[in-house]
């Protein structure tokens, strides 16, 4: 046997272009299924398939929920003024375990990384323009990762707003350069939260 059976090397591709899984660590998580019994196996493949099933995006923020509009959005204490923009739903969890932030969120589902091909049309920004047409959008928290992408994305918004009203602020004290919000600490984000400086 010079190569694998089609089976295995169909997973081995698929699972080589998952994130931060190369063609060597792909090859392993194939064996590693390979070794589990039918009954763990089944287990897995119910889960993914309930993955697609039960999570939904909310429509109005973007976030991942069981329920759509997700509870931020329907929660009547949250303040509907204030806008938290995140680049992703992992990030919407992170400010909520701060227990700081009241306001709600608007997940864009990405940066702009133009070396990905990855433009500005492919993230919500456009129906984040569309959320604070009514005028009831006091503040906007940029809320990227200060990092190239982090920064170009924030940018970018800005430049788009620069005509509207709002105001918009951008996360400060307390997060290195280079960090992701993903990682941050409840305190060191809870502090970049309040420090916000005023973009425009
Ligand atoms: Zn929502």
């Amino acid at each position: 046997m010079n190569q694998y059976p089609e089976q295995i090397k169909i997973l081995i591709e698929k699972f080589s272009r998952w994130p931060g899984l190369g063609p060597k660590s792909a090859e392993r998580t194939v064996f590693y299924l390979l070794k589990q019994n039918k009954q763990s196996l089944d287990e897995i493949i119910n889960n993914i398939t309930k993955l697609k099933n039960d999570i939904k995006i909310c429509d109005q923020c973007f976030n991942i929920s069981t329920n759509n509009p997700c509870p931020i959005c329907q929660d009547q204490k949250r303040d509907n003024s204030t806008i938290c923009v995140v680049a992703e739903p992992q990030d919407v969890l992170v400010f909520e375990k701060t227990d700081e932030y009241r306001g709600v969120y608007h997940v864009l589902g990405g940066l702009i990384m133009p070396a990905q091909n990855i433009t500005p049309d492919q993230l919500k920004i456009k129906e984040l323009l569309e959320r604070i047409k009514d005028n009831q959008t006091k503040e906007i928290i940029l809320a990227t990762n200060p990092d190239l992408e982090g920064e170009t994305t924030a940018m970018y918004i800005t430049e788009l707003l620069k005509n509207n009203p709002v105001k918009i602020t951008r996360l400060a004290k307390g997060l290195p350069i280079g960090s992701t919000i993903e990682y941050a600490d409840e305190i060191t984000l809870s502090s970049a939260l309040k420090g916000r400086q005023q973009v425009k």
